[in-house]
């Protein structure tokens, strides 16, 4: 195992998510240094002074603007940069136009780091932690998307809130796309090891498919739902950001729900997407093959599917 102490993190895009993230990241106490790069200077020079005048509060860690020179050294880069879809605009619309950004968001990157692990957060994260590997040329193990972490959190919490259980001993995953036809492996879902169908077998207090339904639909339907209420989501994301910063960090071994290429493993090939992975300090170390019931393989290749007629649109 590598016991290399990573400590240097740049971020590009200082808008809600990129900001949060630095703030959790200054929170961690994992990280010494922390760059942050956006195109709009000045927002990013708004947010190292706000998060540098709380810097007595925790422990030191230098936060300063830089540009794409000073990713050197950087164990990992952080891309949540990029366009928002606007009214009228489709989904494809919004991939070639985030497409294009990356394209040069990226080679800069490179042109001063080739060792670093490249992490996404830009939406539509699976196709552009595609997009990202394809143009980084990086081994397939440090090009992460931060993939269904997030979604899983979500589902893990309705799920406590359901059961009224904490939400830390509630286990489950969501695998698959980061988006509409993401998939909850409801057939892996245990609390105390007892499987979620023994669960509300012994539990009988709801009707079990209709609580399955909307506790799913809640978990996709989630980021519309803040977006509508306040514009964008970012505490959550944040915080799944700084989760995976520390399994690379603390080279953990953590099993996580990070985006990463497939090669093969669950019949899917050449493509970006979500499931039970081990994460240490090398990336993505390792890619779990779990038991799925039929039903949920079926949703997962459909979803796999979905992302790749989508990415074969595209020129890269
Ligand atoms: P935002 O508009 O607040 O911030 C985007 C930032 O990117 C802006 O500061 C902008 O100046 C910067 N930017 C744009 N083009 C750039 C370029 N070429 N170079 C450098 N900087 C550039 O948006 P946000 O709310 O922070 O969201 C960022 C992204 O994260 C979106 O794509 C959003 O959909 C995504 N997101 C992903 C998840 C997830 O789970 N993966 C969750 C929430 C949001």
């Amino acid at each position: 195992m590598d016991n290399k102490i990573i400590k240097k993190i740049t971020i590009v895009g200082t808008g809600f998510v990129g900001s949060t993230t630095a703030y959790t990241l200054m929170l961690s106490g994992l990280i010494s240094e922390i760059v942050l790069i956006d195109r709009n200077e000045q927002k990013a020079d708004g947010e190292v002074m706000d998060l540098n005048h709380g810097m007595p509060f925790v422990r030191p860690v230098n936060i300063y603007r830089g540009d794409y020179k000073d990713c050197a050294g950087s164990d990992i880069v952080i891309i949540t940069a990029g366009a928002n879809q606007k009214p009228g605009e489709t989904r494809i619309d919004l991939v070639k136009k985030n497409t294009e950004v990356f394209k040069s968001i990226v080679n800069e990157i490179v042109k001063y780091n080739n060792n670093c692990i490249l992490l996404v957060v830009t939406n539509p994260v699976d196709i552009l932690t595609y997009v990202t590997y394809k143009i980084s040329g990086f081994p397939k193990n440090r090009v992460i998307g931060s993939g269904t972490v997030l979604d899983t959190a979500r589902f893990r919490y309705l799920l406590s809130e359901h059961v009224g259980v904490d939400v830390r001993n509630v286990h489950s995953y969501i695998i698959g796309e980061h988006g509409d036809t993401e998939v909850a492996a409801w057939s892996l879902s245990n609390i105390a090891g007892i499987p979620m169908d023994k669960f509300c077998s012994e539990c009988h207090q709801c009707e079990k498919q209709i609580s399955r339904q909307k506790i799913y639909e809640s978990v996709k339907n989630a980021a519309y739902e803040i977006i509508n209420n306040k514009g964008a989501t970012y505490y959550a994301v944040a915080l799944a950001v700084r989760r995976i910063v520390e399994a690379i960090v603390r080279n953990e071994n953590s099993i996580l729900t990070v985006s990463s290429l497939l090669e093969g493993q669950y019949g899917i090939d050449d493509i970006c997407l979500s499931v039970p992975a081990i994460v240490n300090s090398s990336g993505v170390e390792k890619i779990l093959n779990v038991p799925l019931s039929d039903e949920e393989f079926t949703l997962l290749k459909n979803s796999s599917e979905t992302l790749k007629s989508i990415a074969q649109t595209l020129d890269i």
